[in-house]
């Protein structure tokens, strides 16, 4: 009998995009340190602190952070292959990743030297971070915010609140958007700074993606110093859309790894179901529907890793970025949705995971940049390669 062990099933469909021992040590990790919590911090909505302190301890926090500031300096791909990992497991941890990512990414890119020295190696340490740019009134469209900054003597001082917070709940450290004078700005806050609280409001609690509630986080005149205005003043948009379109990317790896969890799953289910005196697998129609599936999340997986090519060139990352989240989180819903489908009733049970598979997968076609804002950054790029404008500008809506 040959073996298909969960393992082998693995390593027979999903051959890594990076080197093969690096994808098993984190294959590794996620069996022995995520995978046996991961329905109880979707089923209670906890942010998992311990799993994510963990994998700043092995490295996995900081992936692309460079060497200096205490990350491995390894390439994106690296990255994608951890968000896919560990979403295999648990998107919610997948997510909680993200927000990390993205802190570093802001400060990585855009932040000055004594910021970066301050901040940048606490992420190594195990630093929660969280990236908050939503309000009540402003989603897709940043370009104006109620929350706004203001210069005062050696201090910015903020004031406003920000909704939709995922990783809020436990976040040590947040990257926020607010309006001063002349635009849309970004800036560093510490959990501790006077002034700034959390709660959990009306819209905290989603169906999907569940790493704890998705706080709202309110400034009420919070003091931080002038170096913790990131980048330029008024240049927030810019900067913004730029940390979505690596976080992207990874999103996209988060969303397929909840793509291959549903399809492995389902597949397990259909060669061991026996109906109508063969197994449901040996059912052509059933052969087909899987068939279907492995070619998106094929085409999926090749899209991401071809992102990560690109962020590690910083060649129009905007593009393959958004293709990649695009299609990614589509699949993920569809592949969710199918699986139920191929498993019957057993698909529906609430001690099934495939309903955790399916409303994650959905949120994600929302949540990190709407499928409908990605097309509308396509659309951009192709409308600027069809020389109908000058460049391929992307703001989030
Ligand atoms: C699970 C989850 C986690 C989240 N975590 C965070 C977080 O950590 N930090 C944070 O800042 N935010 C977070 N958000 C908020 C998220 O970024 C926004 O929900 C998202 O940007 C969409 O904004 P909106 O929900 O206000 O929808 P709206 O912007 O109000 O859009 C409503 C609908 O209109 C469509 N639409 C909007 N503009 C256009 C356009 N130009 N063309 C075509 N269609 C358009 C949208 O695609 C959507 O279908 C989270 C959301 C979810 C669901």
């Amino acid at each position: 009998m040959p073996d298909a062990s969960p393992d082998r099933l693995k390593e027979t469909l999903w051959s890594p995009f990076v080197d093969e021992d690096y994808a098993a040590g984190v294959r590794r990790h996620v069996a022995s340190h995520v995978a046996p919590h991961a329905e109880r911090i979707d089923r209670d909505d906890i942010y998992p602190v311990e799993i994510m302190k963990g994998l700043a301890k092995a490295g996995l926090s900081t992936v692309v952070l460079d060497r200096q500031h205490g990350g491995q300096g390894l390439g994106y791909a690296h990255a994608a292959t951890v968000c896919e990992e560990l979403s295999v497991a648990s998107a919610a941890v997948g997510v909680s990743l993200i927000t990390i990512l993205q802190a570093q990414t802001m400060i990585g890119r855009f932040g000055r030297d004594s910021l970066k020295a301050r901040y940048l190696p606490a992420f190594a340490e195990g630093l929660l971070s969280s990236y908050a740019l939503t309000e009540a009134g402003h989603g897709s469209d940043i370009r104006q915010l109620d929350t706004k900054a203001r210069r005062d003597g050696d201090d910015w001082v903020i004031t406003g609140e920000k909704h939709f917070i995922t990783s809020g709940s436990a976040a040590e450290f947040f990257v926020i958007l607010a309006q001063t004078d002349i635009g849309v700005s970004v800036f560093a806050v510490p959990r501790d700074a006077k002034g700034l609280s959390i709660y959990k409001g009306p819209n905290s609690a989603t169906f999907g993606l569940r790493n704890g509630p998705h706080m709202n986080v309110v400034f009420a005149d919070v003091r931080v110093p002038l170096d913790h205005l990131i980048g330029e003043e008024g240049k927030g948009v810019r900067q913004a859309v730029t940390v979505l379109d690596y976080s992207r990317t990874m999103a996209a790896a988060i969303s397929i790894g909840i793509a291959r969890a549903a399809f492995e799953g389902a597949l397990t289910f259909a060669r061991d179901r026996v109906a109508f005196d063969q197994r449901v697998l040996q059912f052509q129609g059933i052969q087909w529907y899987f068939a279907d599936m492995l070619s998106e999340i094929d085409a999926a997986r090749l899209l991401i890793y071809r992102a990560c090519t690109a962020l590690d060139r910083h060649e129009q990352i905007a593009r393959w970025s958004s293709e990649a989240k695009l299609k990614a989180s589509a699949v993920a819903t569809d592949v969710a949705a199918r699986a139920v489908q191929v498993c019957g009733a057993y698909g529906v049970m609430e001690n099934a995971p495939f309903g955790r598979y399916l409303r994650d997968a959905k949120a994600y076609e929302i949540a990190g940049g709407s499928s409908e804002v990605l097309k509308n950054t396509a659309a951009k790029f192709l409308l600027a390669a069809a020389g109908l404008t000058a460049a391929p500008g992307a703001r989030r809506a």
